[in-house]
């Protein structure tokens, strides 16, 4: 729809999602002729990559959060907070869990992706996951809860914590669980017997981060078991009861904390839009970023299959494409035709634990260790959103780093409703 101006004036975007692939569209948008509405469940974007800090105490669920008004506000837009709930494609407008609807010439879904459990029996029941705030909090207070019972004189259990998925995430959280209980617990938890308290991540294949080199998957296992996590290659999760997980193998291992961080799919509710999917519900578009069959949808981040191109589910890949959706809808009305996306790889990163990470990038250069804690660590902080949160992100990391072997460095919680664990 070159040069669209719709009887009400310039052309309405509507940007469903306000991660990182939605900002940067908004951002992208941000001097364009058009009015721009950003609609998100929440009223915060996410910064997902430190969520694993809010889950271990280390930060607060305030410090990963950016505010949707402040975002749009700079952007000159509006948003809407609400839940995307279908599309008339046929009227042009997206469809909202309160049964309200708003009109789009240009559309970009970012919606993102949550935890799937691929139908193993009892994870979704009985697994804590980490992909929200809430997630992360209710991980958090799960886990306080349980030192804090186990300090009490007259329990004389143990506590296992069972991590599923051997990702990023999975390795970010056993490192860092690990840590908790080799370095904070003497101090915060001193009635707490460490010896009691087991780590164990458990994964399907045959290594940890897979995209990366073999080099850096095996520094990543031994460090890991320096922590002294349990690392389970080549060993898949059959059933998750309360209590306990049971592997392929038959093995029945106590787990008081279960948490699944083996994969993701598209939810539920985006898989019912209509609109094509492919492995994961993952919405196919083409070459531009137009699902295909549609000339005014744009799919940008995790929510995309790009026919011939899959990228893996990523901040870069999703920022790149939130910026190409929003310049395509720029070229559209400015009458020229899109281009296709190129996806320009700026590397991988991860972290295990304090001073240890490991860094893949472009042309062979590779790190880890020390050096590559402290890029993972300035990146994430850099390109968190806000100066007040990385302000408050980089205090509470400092503090952690610096006193959690005297006490302090652990952010309190609240104790979990029952049946929350
Ligand atoms: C724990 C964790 C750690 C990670 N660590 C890293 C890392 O270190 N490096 C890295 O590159 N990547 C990392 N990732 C992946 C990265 O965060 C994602 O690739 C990225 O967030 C995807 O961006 P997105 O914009 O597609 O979706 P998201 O950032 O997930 O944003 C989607 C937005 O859509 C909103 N939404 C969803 N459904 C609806 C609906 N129906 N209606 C309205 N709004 C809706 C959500 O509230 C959310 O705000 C991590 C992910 C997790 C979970």
């Amino acid at each position: 729809m070159p040069g669209v101006t719709t009887a009400e004036g310039p052309p309405r975007v509507v940007i469903a999602g306000a991660g990182f692939a939605g900002l940067t569209a908004l951002h992208e948008l941000r001097s364009a002729p058009m009015r721009v509405t950003l609609v998100d469940r929440n009223s915060y974007s996410t910064f997902q990559p430190l969520l694993y800090q809010v889950a271990t105490a280390g930060l607060t669920s305030a410090d990963v959060a950016y505010p949707a008004w402040t975002a749009v506000r700079k952007a000159g837009a509006t948003f809407r907070k609400g839940e995307i709930t279908g599309i008339d494609m046929a009227g042009r407008r997206v469809e909202l869990g309160d049964g309200t609807s708003l009109g789009y010439d240009y559309l970009i879904l970012a919606m993102g992706v949550s935890a799937a459990f691929f139908g193993v029996p009892g994870a979704a029941e009985h697994c804590l996951s980490l992909y929200t705030r809430r997630d992360a909090t209710i991980l958090r207070d799960a886990l306080m809860a349980a030192l804090d019972e186990l300090s009490a004189e007259t329990v004389r259990r143990g506590l296992s914590v069972t991590i599923v998925g051997g990702g990023a995430t999975g390795v970010e959280l056993a490192g860092t669980v690990a840590e908790l209980r080799n370095i904070a617990l003497p101090a915060s938890f001193p009635a707490v017997d460490r010896s009691r308290v087991q780590v164990r991540l458990v994964e399907m294949g045959d290594a940890l981060l897979a995209p990366f080199r073999p080099a850096l998957r095996e520094y990543a296992r031994r460090e890991l078991e320096r922590r002294g996590v349990e690392v389970s290659l080549r060993s898949a999760i059959k059933e998750v009861r309360a209590g306990e997980v049971i592997l392929d193998s038959g093995a029945a291992l106590a787990s008081d904390i279960t948490v699944w961080a083996a994969g993701v799919a598209v939810a539920e509710r985006v898989g019912k839009l209509g609109l094509p999917a492919g492995p994961g519900g993952r919405l196919r578009t083409g070459q531009d970023l137009r699902v295909l069959g549609e000339d005014a949808i744009f799919v940008a981040g995790d929510l995309a299959l790009i026919e011939g191109q899959p990228l893996p589910q990523l901040a870069q890949p999703s920022i790149q494409q939130g910026r190409h959706a929003a310049e395509q809808i720029r070229r559209l009305y400015a009458g020229k035709p899109t281009r296709p996306f190129r996806y320009r790889d700026k590397g991988i990163m991860a972290t295990i634990g304090h001073r240890s990470a490991v860094v893949q990038l472009p042309r062979g250069v590779r790190m880890r260790g020390t050096l590559a804690w402290l890029a993972w660590l300035g990146l994430h902080l850099i390109e968190l959103l806000g100066g007040r949160n990385r302000i408050t992100a980089f205090v509470n990391l400092a503090w952690r780093y610096l006193t959690w072997s005297r006490g302090g460095g652990v952010i309190v919680g609240d104790d979990p409703p029952r049946g929350d664990r």
